[in-house]
């Protein structure tokens, strides 16, 4: 006889792990199956989150910072350190401990919330049975009241430098590098562009990153995406926008780059290329013909702002769909997924998202841009506050950067919150809070904050709305 669920999630990245344990929590019968294996040829839980993503990447940040600060920054503190020495084996090690510790927790957090993780292959059939190809062992159909897709997302090759593992790499093969690349070659100023480049850079590579547009960070407020551009090319990050690349290609020692821009058709040599120019929703294999769930004509899975797909009683949610490829995004879509089978009203605020740049400094933003906001005709006020006037930055020695509030000028309703600077990333809570509440810049100017700390910034931003900032003179 085969196994029936009331839930069977396909996927246990940070968008169906999550799902699968929301929807236990309702006393539902669980199943969620994954096929995640890592380089070792162990399988894991937890997706490109947590194997080959969010925290792999931050471990890296983390330890490359350290090593920078101790060879740039400890100096300026008072602190003698002689000769700083990288190994990055015990880097590597570091950041593969963690991802274990992590990954192999989800299995515990499935045994304590009584979820039966599954390892292999899952499709989904008409009439919602899934097909389950385990590791080893038979093929099974499984029975589901209820299917979570959260099959997640996949780095976009370009067919003009295809990634061979070796030469021309994506970001997880960047994550695993087991030596520092002279001159590296970034496609892509992107997120993983960013990230990924500040980390070799850090370690002493010389990193150039080839980016198709004219705007640097198109996606950010302009003022931020500015400071931060100052910043990183101060970093020694070689960021050449409007180029267009025509051809990369390995050879023995390397990687040559055929491109474009303004000054016409150029090429350059790198020892390793990493190719981040977005990624791409994962389906293969993942749909039988008959199971009546719809692509878009980017292959993400259609569904409705309920992350309904047109199956009724089978949701989609995560990298697979559309909005923004993020782990929280995804988490949230899970949750409202696994509370709206149990009968629960439940929605994900799709316009209070928060982003983040774990670059340094830090970029982080929820809401809206100052362009959208005057794209919308809403009569707006600004107000910023520079970290150089912060009393914890200064003593971090981190005074790059600022806090910009954009608010409503009819209602004084926080719009949009951006910060480009120390800890913007751990900052930009306070605003999505306010976001998520409608909060006024006056609850923000009338709201307490320590002293010192870089969330005064904040504070002082938003006073700065109404010329009333007390720390740094208005304008
Ligand atoms: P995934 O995490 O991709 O998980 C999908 C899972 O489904 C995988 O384990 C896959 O093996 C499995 N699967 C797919 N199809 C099947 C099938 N048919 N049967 C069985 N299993 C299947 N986001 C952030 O918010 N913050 C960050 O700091 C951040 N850093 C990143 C850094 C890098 C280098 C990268 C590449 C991404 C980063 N992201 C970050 C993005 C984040 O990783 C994704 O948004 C997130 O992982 C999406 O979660 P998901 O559950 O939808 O998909
Ligand atoms: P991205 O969309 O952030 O950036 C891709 C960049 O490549 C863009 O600037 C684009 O203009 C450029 N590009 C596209 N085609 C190009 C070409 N042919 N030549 C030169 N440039 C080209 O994508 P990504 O950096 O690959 O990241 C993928 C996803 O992973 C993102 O959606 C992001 O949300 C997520 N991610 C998030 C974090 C984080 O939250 N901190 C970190 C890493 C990744």
């Amino acid at each position: 006889m085969s196994r029936s669920f009331d839930v069977v999630v396909i996927g246990a990245g940070p968008a169906g792990y999550v799902g699968a344990i929301r929807a236990a929590q309702h006393g539902l019968s669980v199943a969620c199956i994954d096929e995640w294996q890592n380089r070792d040829g162990k399988y894991a839980f937890g997706g490109t989150c947590l194997n080959a993503g969010c925290i792999p990447s931050k471990a890296l940040l983390e330890s490359s910072e350290l090593y920078h600060k101790a060879q740039h920054d400890f100096k300026k503190h008072g602190i003698k350190t002689g000769g700083v020495e990288m190994d990055i084996a015990a880097m590597q090690k570091r950041r593969a401990g963690i991802v274990r510790q992590l990954t192999g927790g989800i299995g515990g957090l499935f045994k304590a919330n009584k979820v039966e993780g599954l390892i292999g292959h899952g499709k989904l059939l008409a009439g919602k049975k899934v097909e389950f190809t385990p590791v080893d062992g038979e093929v099974e159909i499984i029975e589901a009241k209820n299917v979570i897709l959260a099959s997640g997302s996949a780095p976009v090759e370009l067919g003009i430098a295809p990634f061979d593992g070796e030469h021309i790499i994506d970001s997880w093969d960047a994550l695993e590098l087991g030596a520092v690349p002279a001159r590296l070659g970034v496609v892509g100023a992107g997120v993983i562009g960013l990230e990924l480049g500040s980390v070799w850079a850090r370690l002493g590579s010389e990193v150039t990153i080839l980016e198709a547009l004219d705007d640097f960070l198109f996606m950010a407020d302009r003022d931020v995406a500015k400071v931060a551009g100052q910043e990183f090319r101060k970093q020694g990050l070689d960021i050449k926008l409007g180029t267009k690349v025509i051809k990369a290609k390995a050879g023995k020692s390397g990687v040559t780059v055929d491109y474009e821009d303004a000054d016409g058709k150029q090429s350059v040599e790198f020892d390793k290329l990493i190719v981040a120019v977005g990624r791409r929703p994962v389906t293969d294999g993942l749909l039988a013909d008959d199971a009546g769930v719809q692509l878009d004509e980017r292959g993400f899975i259609v569904v409705d702002d309920e992350c309904r797909t047109q199956v009724s009683g089978v949701y989609a949610v995560g990298d697979c769909v559309r909005g923004p490829m993020l782990a929280h995004k995804g988490s949230e879509e899970g949750v409202m997924a696994a509370d709206l089978i149990a009968g629960e009203i439940a929605e994900v605020n799709y316009d209070v998202i928060p982003s983040v740049l774990y670059t340094n400094p830090e970029i982080a933003w929820a809401g809206q841009t100052e362009e959208q906001v005057k794209a919308s005709g809403r009569p707006y006020k600004t107000g910023s506050f520079p970290f150089m006037a912060s009393g914890r930055a200064k003593a971090m020695e981190q005074t790059a950067g600022m806090v910009k509030i954009i608010s409503s000028q009819d209602d004084d309703e926080v719009l949009g919150v951006h910060i480009v600077g120390p800890m913007a990333g751990e900052l930009i809570a306070e605003a999505v809070l306010a976001l998520e509440f409608a909060a006024s810049t006056e609850d923000l100017q009338r709201t307490i904050h320590a002293h010192p700390s870089l969330a005064e910034a904040m504070h002082e931003a938003s006073l700065a709305v109404d010329r009333k900032a007390l720390n740094f003179p208005n304008k």
